[in-house]
C-alpha cells in the first residue's frame, strides 16, 4: 500500500490510499471514469478515478482520497446548504416522522446523523419525538443546538450517541451515507442502536439515473475520460455511491430487511450558467432529470429498512 499527499487548490491536503471496496473487500473493479483537478469544468478537487465494484455494485473511487482536516470546515452552513429551504426540509422532518409512526404504531426516539443545521429533527420534535443528532461541522452543530436539539459535535465513527444498544426507534442517515468511507461499519453501529423492529431511513444521490447515465455519454462524445459520478475531493464531497440495487444489498448484508425503497426526482444544484453553450448544458439537464424520474431512473434513492 503506498500513501502521497496532495493539496488542492483550497488548501485542503489529501492522503492518497490503495484501499478494497469499502463494503465487500473485493479488489477488481471497472473504471467509470476520472473526476477531478484537469477532470473537472472548474479545475475543483485532486483529479482520481472512479471505480465500480464488480461484485456489489458500489461506486467509490481509486484512490481513496481522505482528508487531513474537515473539508466541510471551508465552508459555512450558509454556503454548504445554500440551495436548501429550511423550512421545507422542516416539514419534510414532520413527514418523515409522520410515516415512521404509521410503520411502528407509536413515536419514540429518533437520531440523525450527519444533522447538519437540525431541520429534519425539529420536524420530528414537533411531532412529539425525542430527537438527537450528531453533527462533526462546528457551524452546523452550532445551528443546530440554537434550535434547541440535543447535538453531539462528533464524527459518526467517534459518537458516543451511535455507539449504544437498542436504544432508538429510527435513525436518520438523509444525504449523509454517500460521504462515508465506511458506509458498512456505519449500517453495522446504525443496526446495534436501533431496536429490534425499529427504522433506518436512507436517502442517496442514484449513482446509476438517467442523468449520470446521460452526463457520462455526453463526456465520452466530447472526447474526455471525465465521468460525473461521485465529488470525492470538492463539494459537496460524495466518496461512496449507489445504485437501487447496491444499496439494498447493502442494507440486507448489514441485518436490515427493506421496507420500501423508491427512486425519486431530486433537483440537482446546477452552477450559475456563464454562456450559450452551459444554458443549454443546463436546459438539457433539467429535461434529462424529467425523463430520468418518469422511467424509474430519476437522481435520488429513498429507502426505509427495518433493523431484523
Ligand atoms: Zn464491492
Amino acid at each position: 500500500m503506498s500513501n502521497d499527499f496532495v493539496q488542492s487548490s483550497d488548501g485542503i491536503r489529501w492522503r492518497a490510499e490503495w484501499r478494497p471496496c469499502p463494503v465487500c473487500g473485493s479488489d477488481n473493479p471497472r473504471v467509470i471514469g476520472t473526476r477531478g483537478g484537469r477532470a473537472h469544468r472548474e479545475g475543483k478537487g485532486i483529479e482520481t478515478n472512479v471505480v465500480q465494484c464488480m461484485v456489489c455494485e458500489i461506486i467509490y473511487t481509486r484512490p481513496v482520497m481522505i482528508p487531513e482536516t474537515n473539508p466541510y470546515d471551508k465552508t459555512t452552513s450558509d454556503e454548504y446548504f445554500y440551495n436548501h429551504d429550511s423550512k421545507l426540509k422542516e416539514s419534510m422532518g414532520e413527514s418523515i416522522a409522520a410515516y415512521a409512526e404509521k410503520v411502528l404504531r407509536c413515536k419514540g426516539k429518533m437520531l440523525e446523523l450527519g444533522c447538519g443545521r437540525g431541520e429534519l429533527l425539529v420536524g420530528a420534535a414537533k411531532r412529539g419525538w425525542e430527537v438527537y443528532g450528531v453533527e462533526m461541522t462546528d457551524d452546523f452543530a452550532r445551528k443546530a443546538a440554537s434550535k434547541g436539539i440535543n447535538v453531539e459535535q462528533s464524527s459518526i465513527q467517534k459518537s458516543s450517541l451511535l455507539n449504544q444498544t437498542g436504544r432508538y426507534d429510527v435513525i436518520l442517515l438523509a444525504a449523509i451515507l454517500e460521504h462515508l468511507y465506511d458506509p458498512l461499519e456505519t449500517l453495522h453501529k446504525v443496526h446495534k442502536a436501533l431496536r429490534i423492529g425499529g427504522l433506518v431511513f436512507i436517502d442517496v444521490p442514484n449513482e446509476m439515473s438517467l442523468t449520470m447515465r446521460i452526463g457520462n455519454l455526453y463526456m465520452r462524445l466530447r472526447g474526455r475520460d471525465w465521468c460525473v459520478n461521485l465529488s470525492p475531493t470538492f463539494s459537496p464531497f460524495h466518496v461512496v455511491g449507489f445504485s437501487p440495487n447496491s444499496l439494498r444489498k447493502l442494507l440486507v448484508s448489514s441485518g436490515f430487511r427493506i421496507h420500501r425503497l423508491d427512486v425519486v426526482k431530486w433537483n440537482n444544484a446546477f452552477p450559475q450558467t456563464k454562456n450559450l453553450v452551459e444554458a443549454i448544458e443546463k436546459f438539457s439537464l433539467e429535461v434529462v432529470q424529467y425523463v430520468g424520474a418518469v422511467i424509474g431512473m430519476g437522481d435520488g434513492i429513498v429507502c426505509w429498512a427495518i433493523r431484523e
